[in-house]
């Protein structure tokens, strides 16, 4: 009961319709709680989480080691800026810097704020190449079905009008190939070129990966023409792909790495790490944040790295994931007006259908199956990483199902 009588109770959907901002169009689903793969919302309906909050949520929901983590670090120090060394930061750094290889890492709050952080990397690099000089050296080449946030550098890295409109004018400097065409990429880069950066596999745009062969060849691009190779790893990376970062695949070694969406596991938390070539372009008082690698933030991210590691979760997607896609490809053979391939790696994957993915969701949605739609007619299905095969399985059925009801 509130304690404030001229507090009128309200419904949650009336609260929504009343008091936030309409940028989202949201389902009627109001959720509560979660446990596992599985959430439940406000009528005590349950349904199996592939959304994952967007790949966010990497363990599942409230797995016992991250809530008791979490728990005993807010008990202990949340805050303190960072005019201020904290231990879980530093820690965090060293396992990433093991992951990622040698170089440093500067933590921020979400994708989009890794991406600035990248940007404002590749302005630093092309001043450098320029003998010191701003504005001589400063275009990105990025790929263009791609998705890199919402902030003004992120939306300019985006070329989609529904992204795009209504925001211009945009960032200046960007130039965009086609994904998979090293040629497109190859024509773009002059001598006002400072750094490719695409997604290793594209999310929002529709899961799309980057072949092995086309980033290898960035990289030799990247070497003759002194760019940086910036790699977008913001849903792709922390283990979703049963590598730690996806571009392991392809056995490239990107200059710098955005990442955020399962490094905290539902905690906001984002990450840039700069190899060492170009780690020491940002000195002191060049870049900064105020919430980035709490000790609260970075407790989130040491429990999924321990809960990755001790319990082999890259070693179980990499696994459960080939007799998951070998089951989910099935439905593009056995319903072939509907569905017209499955793709992705890991625990990332996208159904790509024939007509508009949204009745889709909704009745997946209806049948217990909670997942997210992306560019190109795709139904994404983003499992927790330790999703077992029964929910997986569980997946298949209710897709069928759908597939079933709208044949
Ligand atoms: C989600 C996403 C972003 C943006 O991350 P936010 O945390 O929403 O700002 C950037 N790049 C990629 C590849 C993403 O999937």
């Amino acid at each position: 009961m509130s304690n404030r009588p001229d507090v009128v109770r309200t419904s949650t959907a009336d609260l929504y319709d009343a008091h936030v901002l309409k940028n989202y169009g949201r389902p009627a689903l109001t959720l509560v709680r979660g446990s596992g793969s599985h959430v439940w919302d406000d009528q005590g309906g349950k349904f199996l989480d592939f959304t994952s909050g967007i790949a966010v949520s990497a363990l599942g929901h409230c797995h016992p080691h991250w809530v008791a983590s979490v728990q005993r670090q807010a008990g202990e120090l949340i805050h303190t800026s960072n005019l201020f060394r904290n231990p879980n930061q530093g820690e965090l750094a060293r396992r990433l810097v093991g992951y990622a290889g040698p170089g440093r890492v500067f933590f921020c709050n979400s994708g989009a704020e890794a991406n600035e952080g990248l940007l404002k990397l590749a302005r630093l690099h092309g001043a450098t190449k320029a003998g010191g000089e701003e504005g001589k050296c400063y275009k990105v080449i990025c790929a263009k079905s791609a998705f890199h946030g919402r902030t003004f550098g992120g939306m300019s890295a985006t070329p989609q009008e529904k992204i795009q409109k209504g925001f211009r004018p945009l960032v200046p400097g960007f130039a965009f190939g086609e994904l998979n065409n090293l040629a497109s990429f190859e024509a773009l880069i002059d001598d006002q070129t400072a750094a490719i950066f695409v997604e290793t596999i594209q999310g929002e745009g529709g899961v799309n990966s980057a072949t092995t062969e086309f980033l290898l060849g960035l990289r030799k691009l990247c070497n003759q023409h002194n760019l940086l190779l910036m790699l977008d790893e913001v849903q792709c990376g922390v283990g979703r792909t049963g590598k730690f970062f996806a571009y392991e695949h392809a056995g490239v070694r990107p200059d710098a790495i955005g990442m955020a969406k399962g490094l905290g596991g539902g905690f906001p938390i984002g990450a840039i790490w700069i190899g060492e070539k170009a780690a020491d372009l940002f000195q002191p008082g060049m870049h900064g944040t105020t919430f980035g690698g709490t000790p609260l933030a970075c407790a989130a991210a040491l429990a999924v790295l321990d809960v990755i590691e001790k319990e082999k979760l890259m070693e179980q997607v990499s696994r459960a994931s080939g007799s998951w896609i070998e089951a989910l490809t099935e439905l593009a053979t056995d319903f072939p007006a509907q569905v017209l391939g499955v793709r992705g790696r890991g625990f990332m994957v996208g159904i790509q259908l024939a007509s508009d993915p949204a009745p889709y969701v909704a009745a997946l949605r209806d049948a217990g199956l909670l997942v997210p739609s992306a560019g190109g007619n795709v139904i994404r299905l983003l499992p927790p990483l330790n999703a077992t095969a029964d929910e997986l399985a569980s997946s298949v059925e209710i897709l069928r199902s759908v597939f079933v009801a709208k044949k």
